[in-house]
């Protein structure tokens, strides 16, 4: 079976770990800066906290954010549910913004209708959770401006993104957005196994972010209440949590980021190859938004005369690992009990519905791309 996605580890990733493993610390050494710094370079954000994955990220994304008991956070339908849970973990209520049918990110003209529904009825969200659906940016120029005027905290789940650009910065600069959440999740642009980091130009935000992620307690007597009792000294100012990633993940990570480029390169090229060959196809294919260079973390094709799920069952018999993403969060059991109902969110649920992933991955071969093609030629003809 080709999978819908998989890692490629090679043998400096091994070397990296191990060195780790014989030479230094295990955890709070030298690695773990030296990722967040690698990082910070690679974006171009001026800070990086690095965590165990992107949902830890996202929670304290959140809280860095200010995000507490009573508050309101929007986010899509169209993600895998951490992009909402991390709200609800810091006692917020969560709402979501539908998806534009071809971008497949969130509506500019829903968000603002949203947003205008919301400043009548003086219920604006605190901080707005946007998700680089596929690797491919979200119009953030556009998005700072509807909510900059309403001071709302902009945060990019680029969980998909990392690689990708928009309008000349890379995915993860923040040059929109406060702050930016990535997954080194194994089918991620690259991976730590577990892993994520949060991103920043704001130093308050980084401070916060970074006293959320390590217990709400500090050393920097700057920030201290009252007299340091000495060199030993720490105080817990907030109630934080153990999100740290250790180093022998952060020397996978660092070692995967020298790989970056060439993996988005034949991510890229895969993606190319589908979008030729799949042209003709009864299928709506991915756009490209002209502004953006995707990351290509996912390759998606939307059924235009087909049923999903026979096509999905014909693929997986021939060896053809599709995937489906999303089920749409409000659709989710938990959601629902919430108060969400189906209909709510009728683009993203058209989407799911009709879409498949197809297998996308960096050591795919040529041949298995081929026999991705031929199969879903056939399967459709
Ligand atoms: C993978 C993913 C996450 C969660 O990432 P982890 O590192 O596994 O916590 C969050 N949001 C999106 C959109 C994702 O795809």
């Amino acid at each position: 079976m080709i999978p819908y996605g998989k890692h490629l580890v090679d043998e400096d990733d091994i070397d990296a770990v191990v060195d780790v493993l014989r030479n230094q610390f295990l955890t709070q050494g030298q690695v773990v800066p030296q990722f967040e710094q690698a990082l910070c370079e690679y974006t171009g954000a001026k800070h990086c906290v690095a965590v165990n994955s992107a949902t830890s990220g996202l929670h304290v994304a959140c809280l860095a954010a200010g995000v507490g008991q009573g508050d309101l956070v929007w986010t899509v339908p169209n993600s895998f549910v951490a992009s909402a849970n991390c709200a609800l973990y810091c006692g917020a209520s969560v709402d979501f913004v539908d998806i534009n049918a071809s971008t497949r990110n969130i509506d500019i003209d829903s968000l603002e209708k949203k947003l205008l529904q919301a400043e009548n009825r003086n219920r604006l969200p605190n901080a707005l959770i946007v998700v680089h659906f596929s690797g491919m940016s979200c119009e953030m120029q556009k998005i700072r401006q509807l909510t900059q005027r309403h001071s709302i905290v902009l945060i990019e789940d680029a969980a998909h993104g990392l690689g990708g650009s928009y309008q000349q910065s890379k995915i993860g600069s923040c040059v929109y957005s406060d702050l930016t959440v990535l997954s080194f999740h194994p089918v991620k642009s690259i991976t730590s196994a577990e892993g994520g980091a949060v991103l920043t130009n704001q130093r308050s935000l980084f401070e916060k972010s970074l006293l959320f992620a390590k217990h709400g307690v500090t050393k920097d007597a700057a920030q201290f209440k009252g007299e340091s009792h000495g060199p030993w000294y720490y105080q817990q100012l907030a109630l934080g949590y153990n999100y740290r990633l250790s180093d022998l993940h952060a020397a996978l990570g660092l070692s995967q980021l020298k790989k970056l480029d060439a993996f988005i390169k034949r991510r890229t090229e895969i993606a190319d190859k589908y979008n030729h060959a799949l042209a003709n196809l009864p299928l709506k294919l991915q756009i490209v938004d002209p502004q953006s260079q995707s990351a290509w973390h996912l390759y998606m094709i939307e059924l235009t005369q087909h049923s999903r799920q026979a096509v999905y069952q014909q693929l997986h018999a021939k060896g053809v690992g599709v995937n489906v993403h999303y089920i749409p969060i409000h659709l989710h059991p938990y959601y629902q009990q919430i108060g969400f109902k189906q209909g709510d969110f009728p683009v993203s649920e058209y989407f799911y519905q009709h879409a498949l992933t197809l297998p996308l991955f960096p050591s795919m071969t040529d041949s298995e791309q081929n026999q991705v093609i031929d199969t879903l030629i056939e399967v459709l003809s």
